[in-house]
């Protein structure tokens, strides 16, 4: 993830776009982490929830360098919203979820640590979308949004620039979306 310029935010759907179930039809609770398993999380019935396999590293790169840039402009807000019928329990599985160390030193850390915003609740994205406005104040151009439901491009009125995913999250997926929205943007300055 280096050269050019970052979204001030960057969101995800989490079903089929983050991980590869329904939470609110395809798993029940309660959830539960084996020891200090890394990105694993099983329901009552041993069912494992997993973040796709690139979706560690993805989100903990954009939330390190978060943290390591030098101003307002460079940070990236990291958000998940989803219109799960099941709010808690995606909130209880990103609270469980451990990911890997990026370095030998680092500690584990909790999918939920690395999210600045979560909008986890029924209902059209663009709901999702204007509270995140509302309370950040970042441009709707300035969000890019990862998504494996095409209904969800409705977003696209506001401005976000919307990315489908199929076959969910991957680096190959993310790096394209993050082009997709470098080139609006030059066309945006032009
Ligand atoms: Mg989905």
């Amino acid at each position: 993830m280096s050269g050019g310029r970052f979204p001030r935010l960057v969101a995800f759907d989490l079903d089929y776009t983050l991980w590869d179930l329904w939470i609110d039809t395809h798993v029940s609770g309660p959830l539960r982490r084996p020891e200090k398993a890394i990105n694993k999380v099983l329901d009552r019935d041993g069912e494992v929830i997993s973040f796709y396999k690139d979706v560690p590293c993805i989100l903990q790169t954009l939330h390190q360098r978060g943290r390591v840039a030098d101003g307002e402009e460079e940070k990236t807000v990291i958000a998940a919203c989803s219109r799960t019928h099941a709010p808690d329990l995606a909130r209880r599985c990103l609270g469980l979820l451990l990911m890997p160390s990026l370095t030998k030193e680092a500690t584990l850390q909790p999918a939920i640590e690395l999210f600045d915003e979560l909008e986890i609740y029924p209902g059209s994205k663009l709901k999702h979308f204007r509270a995140l406005h509302e309370r950040t104040g970042i441009p709707y151009n300035e969000m890019l949004f990862f998504d494996d439901e095409r209904r969800n491009i409705e977003v696209e009125k506001l401005g976000v620039t919307f990315v489908l995913v199929p076959s969910g999250v991957n680096q190959k997926s993310f790096q394209q979306g993050l082009s997709e929205w470098r080139r609006r943007r030059s066309e945006d300055d032009s």
